[in-house]
């Protein structure tokens, strides 16, 4: 018995050792997901050492608007894709973090400058800037020889000079919404006429009297057609799903099928009819890219499915390394945060990570749940319907205070009143006409 007891003293005591060993963390990115890490890091449960590295000027990631497109003045290609006009397409009460919601106003959804103030008001109230270093560009993290785990190679953008230093933990907020898919359509060559992604678009007056092809009927797809409709003379928004989209557009914006072909100056399209058009908008979507994670770092992007992870989040081939926000069509800053106190609570010995096996069959089980319900790979981090699941799933898992059932519930029925109704759904209910005319009901 002495014995015993002993060996749980020591147990708890190792425990406690581990929970409370004070890591050094690298956090990658200040946008919303980089900013719940910080803020989880230092939060008083772990007061981890923690180094946040955000490339750009300012915190808030893709909600930090720039008119410019292409390069930046230090050559690296500018990561916002926020355009002038944009309102959230979620309501507010599933924008905010669990322990930092949006606080109280008449409308819903919010203009990107609201989203952008409730970081700094977050990034101000968790006290998080001094761990934040700005224009600050990792360029490579690989596994370290040394007694930490991680080597980052960052160079200071004003400076111009490159700086290396050692990490235990690495949580990469990058964002993936910044490298553009541009599906390769025959012709694409030929086409005389303009061609750009919704990653550079900024404002509407570009299509002046335009007839604009719009490719993909995604909440950017469907968004940029209507937004484009005041300006452009016509606008085609072509998709693949097999039956129209049921919300009442301008009149001026047709649905057609996938383009299949592009000449000079039409697009062709799957059902064998043709239009003149003066641009071809992708709409397509983005890819998943972490152009500074080495080889040996153990995750590659596969058909746009990052792998091997557990829960969308962990490597499995080195669980210090969190890949934090990758699902989509979700409740986002309530799951970065759900995510980063389920990855703590792992990296401070509170849960022990399953066996590498485990972790991979886990990956491959759900890769064949969802092949089985007719869902592509690169679809494999698409939550929507799924993600009180996964959310749930994390929380139980962890032992982490869960979202509540509500978040789910809302995002849900707000992406539905999307579908049904784009042009009204953001509206609030006391406004009697909006822009296009329509009667709101
Ligand atoms: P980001 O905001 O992209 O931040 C990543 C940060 O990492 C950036 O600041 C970047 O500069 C930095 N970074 C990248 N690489 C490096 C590097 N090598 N070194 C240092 N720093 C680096 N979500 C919603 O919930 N509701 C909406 O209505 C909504 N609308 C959206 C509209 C648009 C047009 C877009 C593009 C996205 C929208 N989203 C919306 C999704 C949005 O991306 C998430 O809500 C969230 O802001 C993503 O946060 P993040 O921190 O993961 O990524």
């Amino acid at each position: 018995n002495k014995w015993e007891s002993e060996k749980k003293g020591r147990c708890v005591l190792l425990v406690f050792r581990e929970t409370w060993r004070i890591m050094k963390i690298a956090v990658i990115g200040a946008g919303a997901a980089g900013l719940s890490a910080l803020r989880q890091c230092i939060s008083g449960t772990y007061n981890d050492q923690v180094v946040c590295y955000e490339k750009t000027d300012q915190i808030g990631g893709t909600w930090v608007y720039r008119e410019e497109t292409g390069s930046d003045k230090y050559g690296l290609p500018i990561h916002t894709s926020m355009y002038k006009s944009l309102r959230t397409n979620l309501p507010k009460e599933v924008m905010g973090y669990p322990d930092f919601p949006i606080s109280e106003r008449p409308e819903s959804y919010l203009s990107r400058t609201e989203i952008l103030d409730f970081l700094n008001a977050y990034c101000d109230h968790f006290a998080l800037r001094p761990y934040i270093r700005l224009l600050h560009h990792v360029e490579l993290v690989e596994p370290a020889v040394g007694d930490r785990k991680w080597s980052v190679k960052v160079r200071d953008l004003q400076r111009d000079t490159i700086v290396t230093e050692a990490f235990d933990a690495i949580m990469v907020c990058n964002g993936h919404y910044f490298q553009p898919r541009i599906p390769k359509i025959s012709g694409h060559d030929v086409f005389a006429g303009k061609q750009m992604h919704s990653h550079d678009y900024r404002v509407p007056e570009i299509f002046d009297g335009k007839t604009v092809v719009v490719l993909g009927a995604g909440p950017s797809g469907m968004d940029l057609a209507l937004e484009i409709s005041k300006n452009a003379n016509r606008v085609i928004l072509s998709h693949h799903l097999t039956e129209t989209i049921l919300t009442v557009f301008p009149e001026n914006v047709v649905q057609k099928a996938d383009v299949v072909k592009l000449t000079e100056h039409e697009a062709v399209f799957a059902d064998d009819t043709k239009e003149q058009v003066d641009v071809v908008f992708y709409c397509t979507g983005y890819k998943y890219n972490f152009p500074f994670l080495a080889e040996s770092c153990g995750v590659r992007v596969d058909s746009n499915m990052v792998t091997p992870l557990w829960k969308h989040l962990v490597s499995i081939e080195n669980p210090t390394l969190a890949l934090v926000g990758l699902p989509y069509y979700v409740c986002a800053f309530s799951m970065f945060d759900l995510q980063v106190r389920f990855v703590l609570r792992h990296w401070h010995g509170e849960r022990r990570f399953p066996a590498r096996a485990d972790m991979l069959s886990s990956e491959a089980e759900e890769a064949a749940r969802r092949a089985e319900r007719g869902l592509q790979k690169r679809h494999f981090h698409m939550m929507g319907p799924e993600q009180g699941h996964y959310y749930d799933d994390l929380a139980n898992i962890a032992g982490v205070t869960p979202l509540p059932p509500v978040m789910t519930k809302l995002h849900n029925e707000s992406s539905m009143r999307f579908v049904d109704d784009l042009v009204h759904y953001r509206q609030d209910r006391y406004k009697i006409l909006d822009d296009y005319n329509f009667v709101q009901f």
